[in-house]
């Protein structure tokens, strides 16, 4: 199995935008050119405003084009943990923020008819164990009460495969191919009337209240107003809001082209892409290509600034072993290829965007749902910062200029999690 840097959905793009050198002036600068940052500046270009798009690689470089490809209205945390925390209202806000973000991405895709395989067929929190099957029909009945279209679904009516006892079917969403829409995402910016600088990192972002200063590597940006759609890079800038997100590295592996007939025979029909209810999920998925892309499972923090790695080889045999686990019937099936991106996991576990000083806004949709959620916020952020009155939808997640409580999330703290994951695997292989 090859442990790669990049992303293992498609190519880097054939030629990179210019570098910025000098200084420049604009209305707006969007900082990092991720699906969320990309969003923004089609919409402001859109609207006329004279917009620059810095990004410190190419654009669609981070999680945008290294994800597993799921388009999900799922919000991070557990529906039902929600369903204690949150008053009812405030959860069915998010429920629709999510279900609106997953038909927003549904549609960038149509507009800019962007060719990355997008199948519309939905995802199954599935479970592997009767304890996860219970916890499913609670899930299933809370995000009902909170207007989601998810229903609760038995393992073989919705064709998964043996060993995936059931779960929770959401209606809306599919999988495509994450590296291509990005590809196109791209395209689709660079020809929009955006200026875009690719290998330009912001090192720092000061407002003055005037106006905001973006220093860079051999040029400086002075702009009216400032987005940050930095992801899990956010806190390496000093202006993000303190304890704004915890970066944590989450990998992906894929397997060899599995033949169609393999697929049928252990019961996995419907091929539908699945995440698991473990603490920390499982996800797998068959791609366009005939191979199966699995992950997450074993997860590892990180400190700003972000090194660019590749998965841990103990991370990616932990997948494989999960892999084997959950589908004894491709036992010799092979993992070929393993890469992993930086997502940014808010102390809340919930998507959020806001203001970082009167000139600088930023969202922090990701949490490792946020393929959809981070474009639409990035969009409704770029009429925001055009003065649209604030969206129901933004305003669903938005957290004005509050300050963050410091994270739970911690090396030791998701250690703890994966051990308790395979402690519940093995009582349940135990009480079968
Ligand atoms: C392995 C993996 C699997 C995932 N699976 C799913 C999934 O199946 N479904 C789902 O909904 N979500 C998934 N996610 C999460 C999803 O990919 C992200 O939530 C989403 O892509 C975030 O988009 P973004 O634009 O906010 O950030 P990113 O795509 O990370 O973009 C941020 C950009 O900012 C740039 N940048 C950083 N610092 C600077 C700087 N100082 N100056 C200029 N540019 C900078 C980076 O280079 C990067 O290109 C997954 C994530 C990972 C890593």
């Amino acid at each position: 199995m090859k442990l790669i840097h990049d992303t293992g959905w498609a190519t880097s793009p054939a030629a990179v935008e210019p570098s910025l050198t000098g200084d420049i002036d604009c209305d707006v600068v969007v900082i990092g050119g991720g699906g969320g940052g990309m969003s923004a500046a089609l919409r402001l270009a859109e609207k006329g405003v004279d917009v620059v798009l810095l990004e410190a690689q190419t654009l669609g470089w981070g999680a945008t084009s290294r994800n597993a490809g799921y388009i999900t209205n799922s919000i991070a945390a557990d529906p039902e943990l929600l369903g204690f925390l949150l008053k009812r209202e405030r959860l069915r806000n998010l429920y629709r923020y999510a279900e609106n973000a997953v038909h927003f991405a549904e549609d960038a895709i149509a507009h800019h008819d962007i060719q990355c395989s997008y199948r519309q067929a939905g995802i199954v929190m599935a479970a592997v164990s009767k304890g996860q099957l219970r916890h499913a029909r609670r899930n299933a009945k809370v995000m009902a009460e909170a207007g989601s279209s998810a229903e609760f679904v038995e393992g073989r009516e919705a064709g998964l495969p043996d060993g995936f006892l059931g779960g929770v079917r959401e209606g809306v969403g599919g999988t495509l191919n994450p590296g291509e829409f990005a590809l196109g995402l791209r395209a689709a910016t660079i020809t929009s009337g955006a200026r875009v600088y690719e290998h330009t990192p912001a090192r720092d972002v000061t407002d003055s209240g005037g106006g905001v200063t973006v220093e860079t590597p051999h040029g400086r940006v002075r702009a009216r107003k400032a987005l940050l759609t930095t992801n899990a890079h956010t806190t390496g800038l000093s202006i993000a809001p303190k304890n704004l997100a915890t970066p944590v590295w989450t990998s992906l592996v894929e397997t060899e082209p599995v033949a169609p007939e393999r697929l049928d025979e252990i019961g996995w029909t419907s091929r539908a892409p699945m995440v698991t209810l473990h603490m920390i999920i499982e996800n797998y998925r068959v791609t366009p290509r005939g191979t199966i892309v699995f992950g997450t499972r074993r997860v590892q923090t990180g400190r700003n600034p972000l090194p660019d790695r590749t998965p841990a080889q103990n991370v990616a045999d932990d997948l494989v072993r999960g892999f084997r686990e959950r589908f004894p019937g491709l036992r010799d099936i092979e993992p070929q290829q393993a890469w992993g991106g930086w997502i940014g996991m808010s102390s809340t576990w919930l998507p959020v965007a806001g203001e970082a000083s009167d000139n600088v806004l930023y969202s922090l949709a990701c949490n490792g749902h946020g393929f959809a959620q981070a474009q639409y916020v990035g969009h409704l952020l770029a009429d925001r910062i055009d003065g649209v009155p604030l969206h129901e939808d933004l305003s669903a997640i938005w957290n004005g200029r509050k300050r963050f409580w410091p994270s739970l999330v911690s090396g030791p703290a998701l250690h703890a999690t994966w051990l308790a994951d395979r402690a519940s695997d093995r009582l349940a292989a135990l009480t079968k």
